[in-house]
């Protein structure tokens, strides 16, 4: 396939790309970065996002973000940045749509507990987790575990990573080692992950009665665009005047992101992937508009991911994590067959995970929140098989 006259040259072209791990033919009707989303998009891990969250219990209402609504806002916000950046949107759409996959059950709750409970086995972090779902966990085909996706989806998924683990990972950990950039695609997924979950966690949190209206004047950046709001539509309330709101934010925080990048790509002087990989930070806010991001991510932390109601939950997570990881660690035999790491035989099962605690923390992080639930009613409730 040539090279796709329309991208920038520093954008990722597949053609330039250290491509998948195993080799594969091309694509006859599509991209390579296509095939990625693709994949991603059938895989049991992307299915199960639905049943995920990051603030709200899926249980506590039909109208909040799950993660799998969370991903799809994130590759609509990233795709329209790579669009006016004239970057690769097959690439970014595909990093969006995989970067929550390795997340536990009950958001940060859980990923909290599950690091807490691997604390003396390397820890557990969620974007190594996305990695090893889409390199080795999904089995569906016959040729490779996992889906065998382009290095750089595979590098945007990849989005933190500990410099031990990095340290274990090859040249997908790379970067971490010697201070390189990814891709400018997955600079953008980083920054539109951003950009989605401060609004909606907003609109949820005013959903939900979490956050008031009134708390949320007191952020100008918000207060700003609720004035503006209300001088266009006269006399507009309730969810409309909300709507309007945060439509507005999300429009400024993406303007503002396309012409600060715009900016730091000219005097970059990029022409290759390589310049980007070498060059500071490329995806970045105005100094300004920054500085109204963090005090919005401020507010969230102190009013809503700390709010009782939501602590209550995160308790409670926190209690059926670890529940559960005791329980199986101490009694492997209760695990289903696939993630007993030692078979009948006392033998470690092929490509089994390094250790018995490394299965239970593979089987719990791909829990949904309320397989969780039922399954820690199944060993905790005599009453209940
Ligand atoms: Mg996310």
């Amino acid at each position: 396939m040539s090279r796709d006259p329309n991208l920038a040259s520093y954008a990722a072209h597949p053609e330039a790309s250290p491509g998948r791990l195993f080799a594969e033919d091309e694509p006859a009707s599509r991209t390579e970065f296509q095939r990625d989303r693709d994949r991603i998009i059938h895989c049991a891990a992307f299915r199960r996002l639905e049943y995920k969250t990051q603030v709200f219990v899926n249980h506590e209402g039909d109208l909040f973000r799950t993660r799998l609504t969370h991903s799809i806002e994130v590759a609509q916000i990233a795709r329209s940045i790579a669009r006016n950046l004239r970057v690769n949107e097959d690439l970014v759409e595909a990093i969006s749509l995989a970067h929550d996959l390795g997340h536990t059950p009950f958001g940060h709750a859980g990923q909290d507990a599950l690091n807490a409970c691997m604390q003396d086995h390397g820890g557990f972090e969620h974007n190594l987790q996305s990695l090893r779902v889409v390199d080795s966990l999904e089995q569906r085909y016959g040729a490779f575990d996992g889906l065998n996706l382009m290095f750089e989806t595979r590098e945007g998924i990849l989005k933190h990573c500990s410099l031990p683990n990095a340290r274990k990972l090859g040249r997908i950990g790379l970067r971490f080692i010697e201070r390189k950039q990814p891709t400018i695609e997955a600079q953008i997924a980083n920054l539109a992950d951003e950009i989605a979950y401060n609004n909606h966690d907003i609109d949820d949190g005013l959903r939900s009665g979490v956050l008031s209206t009134a708390q949320l004047d007191e952020i100008d950046f918000y207060a700003r665009q609720r004035r503006e709001v209300e001088r266009t539509f006269p006399g507009i309330g309730g969810r409309r005047a909300i709507n309007e709101t945060i439509r507005r934010m999300i429009n400024a925080l993406i303007v503002d992101l396309i012409t600060t990048s715009q900016m730091r790509i000219a005097d970059a002087r990029l022409q290759t992937v390589d310049d980007v990989r070498n060059a500071p930070p490329l995806i970045a806010f105005s100094d300004k508009v920054g500085a109204e991001a963090a005090l919005l991510k401020r507010f969230l932390r102190q009013n809503m991911y700390q709010h009782y109601l939501v602590n209550r939950m995160t308790s409670k997570a926190r209690r059926i994590i670890t529940d559960l990881f005791n329980a199986f660690v101490a009694e492997p035999n209760l695990l289903p067959p696939d993630y007993q790491r030692v078979g009948a035989d006392g033998e470690p099962a092929q490509g089994a995970p390094s250790s018995q605690e490394h299965s239970v923390a593979d089987y719990i992080a791909g829990m949904t929140d309320r397989y969780a639930m039922r399954e820690h009613r199944r060993l905790f409730e005599v009453d209940e098989i």
